[in-house]
């Protein structure tokens, strides 16, 4: 049975926008994250994280870095009752310096190739499913798959909502204080559709 889908960003969105993530130290879940992940859980949604990871590319940290940071995440939300059904990331970068991962690729968002692998690993009922971000890329990656996005005022959300959004022809369909905020929005507006 195909189910709906929130594609989640991770840095900004999930845990504390710090610039790169270079260390585990550095990962911070942002408050009421758990309860968003259960409240997805609990209303049949798959939560699934997209997030563009260039550090690799840069040669700023290693694969197993962010492997271990998923890994350390999926065990706090376990903690708290709260399962994230799918983690894709893009390592990649153009101009990056670890050859192996330095390219052009179709999944660093704004691209759409996270979406589909997400899509190729799941049953997804992309009519009701949607897309939240702290970055006008996340909304832009929404608008190229035809969902509608959201934008979270936590991370990179304010500014881009003040300073970049206004000139951009992208909106998103609903601006959330916070993850919490959008999934709570996400699960009426579904039961209103229902
Ligand atoms: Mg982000
Ligand atoms: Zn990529």
């Amino acid at each position: 049975m195909k189910r709906p889908a929130v594609f989640m960003d991770r840095d900004g969105t999930v845990n504390e926008q710090m610039g790169y993530v270079n260390h585990i130290s550095r990962f911070h879940l942002l408050p009421g994250v758990c309860q968003a992940i259960r409240l997805l859980n609990e209303r049949g949604f798959l939560g699934i994280i997209l997030t563009n990871q260039s550090g690799v590319a840069r040669g700023y940290f290693p694969l197993t870095l962010v492997h271990e940071i998923h890994a350390f995440l999926e065990e706090i939300l376990k903690k708290e009752g709260a399962i994230i059904d799918g983690i894709f990331f893009c390592p990649h970068y153009p101009g990056g310096s670890i050859p192996e991962f330095t390219r052009e690729c179709d999944c660093r968002k704004p691209g759409t190739g996270l979406m589909k692998k997400a899509c190729n690993s799941f049953d997804i009922d992309m009519s009701r499913s949607y897309v939240v971000g702290d970055h006008f890329t996340d909304l832009e990656m929404a608008r190229r798959c035809d969902l509608d996005g959201i934008l979270v005022k936590t991370g990179y959300g304010l500014g881009d909502l003040t300073y970049v959004l206004p000139h951009m022809p992208i909106k998103p369909c609903y601006i959330a204080d916070d993850l919490l905020d959008a999934v709570k929005w996400i699960i009426q507006r579904d039961e209103e559709k229902c």
